[in-house]
């Protein structure tokens, strides 16, 4: 399955090809050996429709509309652009892709973990439009402790369990 030159429609062949460093896409440059044109074609793997599992159980189709906003709102003022917004788009699509379905509170650890190796205060304003129950679980009120907590631990004790381990 060739790539066809554009002046002349003759088959191409590829004089490099170059993954990207995520792995999810390839840019090839490209030439004709009837004209000599030269070319780049840009490969790139269609992420698979995936869901979200919201807490109420209820599921919906990922949206990177609804993504991009949260992370442009916990931006805000924070010296990130718009493109850096976009790659973790895309890496958190990739995620849901591959695995069919991600919860609402897995897509907050990966932009917290996103974001926490962007800007700090972007980390923080984002930690602060999700709801408490890990700071409630983890029983102190350091936001960053509390989701260090929950990211070890994704299956949550319950809160009895947790109380006793914390007055023992
Ligand atoms: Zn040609």
């Amino acid at each position: 399955m060739g790539v066809v030159c554009p002046s002349c429609r003759t088959q191409t062949r590829v004089l490099e090809s170059r993954r990207a460093p995520d792995g999810d896409s390839v840019r090839r440059r490209r030439e004709c050996p009837e004209c000599g044109r030269r070319f780049t074609t840009f490969e790139r793997r269609e992420p698979e429709p995936a869901d979200v599992i919201k807490r109420d159980g209820e599921r919906q189709r990922f949206d990177r509309t609804k993504l991009r906003a949260a992370l442009l709102k916990a931006g805000h003022k924070r010296p990130i652009t718009a493109v850096d917004m976009e790659a973790i788009v895309d890496r958190i699509e990739m995620v849901a892709s591959d695995t069919g379905e991600l919860s609402t509170e897995r897509i907050g650890e990966l932009c917290l973990a996103e974001l926490e190796t962007l800007d700090h205060g972007a980390y923080l304003q984002f930690l602060g439009t999700l709801p408490p129950p890990a700071a409630a679980i983890s029983g102190d009120s350091d936001p960053e402790r509390s989701v260090r907590v929950a990211r070890e631990d994704p299956q949550s004790p319950p809160k009895a369990a947790a109380r006793r381990g914390l007055d023992e």
